[in-house]
């Protein structure tokens, strides 16, 4: 029989895919390892095996995380799964919300918080600049927020933002804390336990060098106070802790069937982050940054984000006047393989956002890039 879409059913040729260097805002690059975990044999979402690699998974994000938290866990889905598992398990229709908005993903919490029926209250800076503790206390005194939100690694604009102080104003306020540290885990030092934050989720394709799929995510005791004493159930039932926390915890209740194969990625990346430590890892995206930065203003580029608070596993470079910047990353791609990403929102066609994460921190990539650009912008 014929496909009456389109050619003929057996004419698809097989995937052809060529191996890219990933610098953009992720997915990064994979390790070998954890290609070849992904390539496991299957068994069962309840088999004894499994349950013992989840476990071990738990036990490995917590170091990730650096935390003790109990309820520990690979949420099914990207980084933003593990986003909204977040907004949706701590709000109740009413709450109080306040979010920090400094990018793209400051917007996105946002607009989940709303969703699911928050009163949102919202605090902006300029894409590239951080929050002041000051003002997250002012504007947690004119509007007392249950939950505040907030982007530690930008990806949208390559600022860090530090926490510390914010989360002791917040607890101050009897208010919990979620931050999204999607592009910090595993790259820049993230310690849940010590800040006191109370909600911390992530995603496998940036600095745990996975491919993506999974959003870890970790929920500290006040914050596990909130769920067990909300009023009414979780609004998204895929994304319930309440109930996913069964399949992970001792009951081994079946809720969804889980991405075994992501998992087992999961399991050797965790595994490869543990044999470099995390001290290791965070000096190696530290120091692989600043050869780029230092390589980047060698070429009279201009950096968006001051050293204050630049971000080392992703960095904001402006396009210079009179360059087309499409043009820039197509010739990238396209003559030297390597994959960088535009701007985004307000910063769209304005800055080249360069990632470094996980297993694409190397200073054999930067050199690369160093090089492909140079020639792309000083060829005559
Ligand atoms: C990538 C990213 C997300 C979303 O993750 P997905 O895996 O794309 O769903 C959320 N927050 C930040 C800061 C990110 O960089």
């Amino acid at each position: 029989m014929g496909n009456p879409a389109g050619p003929q059913p057996t004419s698809y040729p097989a995937l052809d895919i060529p191996e890219r260097i990933l610098l953009g805002p992720g997915p990064s690059m994979v390790h070998p390892r954890v290609l070849q975990a992904m390539s496991t044999p299957l068994v069962g979402h309840l088999d004894p095996k499994f349950i013992e690699i989840m476990d071990r998974i738990q036990g490995l994000l917590r170091y990730a995380f650096q935390t003790g938290n109990p309820l520990t866990i690979p949420v099914s889905g990207t980084g933003s799964a593990a986003m909204e598992a977040a907004i949706a398990n701590m709000v109740e229709p009413g709450d109080s919300v306040l979010v920090c908005i400094n990018g793209y993903f400051g917007l996105r919490l946002a607009e989940m918080a709303r969703r699911y029926g928050a009163d949102v209250l919202t605090i902006t800076r300029p894409w590239g600049e951080v929050f002041t503790v000051a003002e997250v206390q002012q504007a947690m005194q004119a509007h007392p927020p249950k939950v505040v939100a907030i982007v530690q690694a930008e990806t949208s604009t390559g600022a860090q933002q530090p926490l510390d102080e914010i989360a002791r104003v917040v607890h101050a306020r009897s208010a919990i804390l979620i931050v999204d540290a999607v592009t910090s885990l595993g790259g820049v030092p993230v310690r849940v336990d010590e800040v006191g934050i109370d909600v911390c989720y992530s995603g496998t394709q940036k600095c745990l060098g996975c491919p993506p799929g999974l959003g870890p995510i970790t929920v500290g005791p006040r914050a596990e106070e909130i769920l067990s004493t909300r009023s009414r159930p979780v609004a998204n039932w895929y994304l319930d802790l309440t109930i996913v926390q069964k399949y992970w915890g001792k009951e081994r209740t079946y809720h969804h069937t889980a991405p075994i194969s992501s998992n087992f990625a999961l399991y050797e990346g965790l595994r490869i982050v543990a044999e470099e430590g995390l001290e290791a890892r965070w000096a190696r995206h530290r120091r692989n940054a600043e050869r780029l930065w230092t390589g980047l203003e060698a070429l009279d580029l201009t950096l968006h984000v001051p050293l204050s608070h630049r971000l080392p596993t992703l960095t904001t470079v402006r396009v210079p006047e009179g360059v087309d910047e499409a043009q820039v990353r197509r010739a990238l791609l396209e003559d030297f393989n390597i994959e960088i990403a535009g701007g985004l929102g307000e910063l769209k066609g304005k800055v080249w956002r360069i990632g470094l994460m996980g297993h694409s921190s190397t200073p054999e990539n930067v050199d690369l890039l160093l090089n492909a650009l140079d020639r792309i912008l000083h060829s005559p």
